[in-house]
């Protein structure tokens, strides 16, 4: 018989998962597609305080772990680019359950609103009742959905760099308008200031087994005014073109390769390069 544990406070919560026969259950919309085992204890994470609802510091957007989709649509505090990749999530019914946490969680190089936090280089706050560390978003994949998460430990809240949020690009290429888990989706962010490159960063969903971002290749322009930074297009493209080795599954990796490189292209093209 399937049995649930309701902690309100993340100390009960962290102290409840320290039992191995307890798994963190947020939203349920991954776990229940793919949980058969009856005889396992649900934590359920929805009335945690702490894991709740989005607020400010002074550098940092801080989204709780079981903040919904339909919540961070709802939120003033949410940026553009966060609302535009949870807007594309399933349905209402999928958004007004599924959380950015089990989003992370789950290891999918699919994740809609993972994608986001990979481009602006957010850190999870992971605690367990042995402690807490603070982790990049990027380590924390460790390829072919396995996470650097201990069972015993649970994703508290994600911190985005509010200097890192804007201006973006933003593309998901789905199979049809809605209820569509991504063929392909591309974040960029890029700012220059008087002419010259200062940031630019590119994340590729569902290309590779895991989100796929290359911080050396985005340097390739980063520094650059305008004119030199399209001089070097075709190298830019071209450089991602070998690095992008996609893997193959519902569509072709010739397809992945080709879409993710016209999605770069347009991206460089919308900001004048
Ligand atoms: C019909 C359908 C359509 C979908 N479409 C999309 C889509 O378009 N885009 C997309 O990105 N996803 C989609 N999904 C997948 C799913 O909705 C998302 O991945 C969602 O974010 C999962 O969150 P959840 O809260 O439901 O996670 P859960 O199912 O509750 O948990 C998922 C995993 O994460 C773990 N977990 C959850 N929260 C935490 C935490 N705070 N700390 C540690 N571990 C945790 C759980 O133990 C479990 O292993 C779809 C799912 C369905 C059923």
């Amino acid at each position: 018989m399937v049995s649930g544990l309701h902690p309100r406070r993340l100390n009960e919560a962290l102290a409840a998962m320290a039992d191995p026969g307890v798994i963190a259950l947020a939203g349920g919309t991954d776990l229940m597609v793919g949980e058969t085992e009856t005889e396992r204890r649900f934590l359920y994470l929805h009335n945690v305080r702490e894991m709740r609802g989005l607020r400010e510091t002074p550098d940092h957007l801080v989204v709780g772990a079981a903040t919904t989709f339909t919540e961070v649509l709802e939120s003033p505090l949410a940026p553009p680019l966060l609302k535009e990749a949870v807007s594309g999530v399933a349905s209402p019914a999928v958004r007004n359950a599924g959380t950015v946490g089990g989003n992370v969680a789950n290891g999918s190089p699919k994740a809609d609103s993972a994608l986001v936090l990979m481009v602006v280089d957010a850190v999870l706050l992971i605690a367990s009742a042995r402690g807490e560390r603070l982790l990049p978003v990027a380590d924390f994949y460790l390829g072919g959905k396995k996470v650097d998460l201990a069972s015993d430990e649970l994703i508290v809240e994600i911190r985005l760099p509010k200097s890192r949020l804007a201006p973006h690009y933003y593309c998901k290429v789905g199979g049809r308008r809605a209820l569509a888990i991504s063929r392909l989706s591309f974040a960029g962010l890029f700012r220059q200031e008087r002419g010259r490159i200062r940031h630019l960063a590119a994340a590729f969903g569902a290309v590779t087994d895991v989100i796929f971002r290359d911080r050396c290749l985005e340097s390739m322009l980063v520094g650059l005014e305008i004119p030199e930074a399209k001089k070097l297009r075709q190298d830019f493209l071209a450089a991602y073109g070998a690095a992008l080795v996609p893997t193959s599954g519902r569509v072709s990796k010739e397809y992945r390769r080709s879409v993710a490189l016209n999605l770069l292209g347009d991206f460089l093209t919308v900001f004048g390069v």
